[in-house]
């Protein structure tokens, strides 16, 4: 198991080395981009210097220099067992977002779920077209699908990993979209399954999020203490397929806020909210063989 820390600070560097002890400023003074509003650096959980920014506590003009604290866990390949099942994040923070021809919603019909909050379903209607090649053997479009390349498809295919089927996509090379068959069920209630925001009309939260945090938010008093989000381990009631998605979508889901006027289908050209990618140790094993790159995985567990 990788824990990295990564602080994001309230203040500009100008601020935070005139207030940070000479030491830890010393420290972050080449890790830092200076002309940032909210710098932040990313460090092993178990540096030295990690530990000593998550204790300090220094507040200036009611605010503490410290914004957020994120303890990211992810998964190595040391640590995949066959049978265990992963958050799958696909892409990586290096690449570019794989970007369509037209806006997403161009590939989709809405229907409506709930005409109150404005909370719809996005069907696929036709075959994805890329505006850009794709660099990665596995990656997410700008609309949160799966894309595979031609070499990987052949190596699920020899290996019989079950659970999808494949769409082809419209690219000048050949990749394909990863359609799972089945839903990998998020297990109800848990503790990190968060619903904010009910319609007074389905009663269904119009922002769901997976999250375990210190309660703290960005931008909500109090200010003096830092938010601290921890990677929450993905609980789920079942494993469908070798790859498959969870059966919620989180981020937001109906029109915000309440009261607000009729948002049209039409007017809708981005998803706001995406599902979660879940993958066995099988697949997982495989991708560590033939050196795939540009994936993260961090921690589910059925239960
Ligand atoms: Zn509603």
């Amino acid at each position: 198991m990788k824990t990295k820390t990564r602080i994001q600070f309230s203040k500009k560097w100008n601020i935070l080395d005139k207030y940070l002890p000479s030491d830890i400023a010393g420290a972050l003074k080449n890790l830092i981009n200076p002309t940032l509003k909210f710098p932040s650096v990313t460090l092993n959980s178990q540096d030295e210097l990690a530990i000593s920014l998550r204790k300090i506590n220094i507040i200036v003009d009611g605010r503490s220099i410290l914004r957020l604290i994120r303890e990211i866990v992810r998964i190595e390949e040391t640590d995949i067992k066959e049978d265990g099942a992963y958050d799958f994040m696909p892409g990586s923070s290096q690449d570019e977002e794989v970007k369509l021809e037209g806006d997403p919603a161009d590939y989709y019909e809405l229907h409506v779920e709930c005409e109150h909050c404005g909370r719809y379903k996005w069907i696929q209607k036709s075959d994805l077209q890329l505006k850009m090649s794709m660099n990665l053997d596995i990656d997410e479009s700008e609309s949160g699908e799966i894309l595979i390349s031609d070499r990987l498809k052949k190596v699920f295919d020899n290996e019989k990993l079950n659970g999808f089927t494949y769409r082809k996509v419209i690219a000048e090379k050949s990749i394909w979209q990863l359609m799972p068959h089945g839903q990998a069920v998020v297990k109800k209630p848990n503790e990190y399954l968060k619903g904010k925001n009910n319609c007074t009309f389905c009663g269904k939260p119009r922002i769901l999020v997976y999250e375990d945090t210190n309660g703290i938010e960005l931008f909500k008093p109090p200010y003096d203490i830092p938010r601290i989000e921890r990677t929450p381990v993905l609980l789920l009631q079942n494993m469908p397929g070798d790859f498959s998605v969870t059966d919620l979508e989180f981020g937001t889901l109906g029109r915000l806020p309440e009261g607000s006027s009729q948002v049209q289908a039409k007017e809708f050209t981005h998803k706001t909210s995406n599902a979660k990618w879940v993958v066995s140790g099988k697949l997982c094993k495989i991708l560590y063989e033939k050196k795939v790159k540009g994936f993260e995985l961090s921690p589910a567990q059925i239960c």
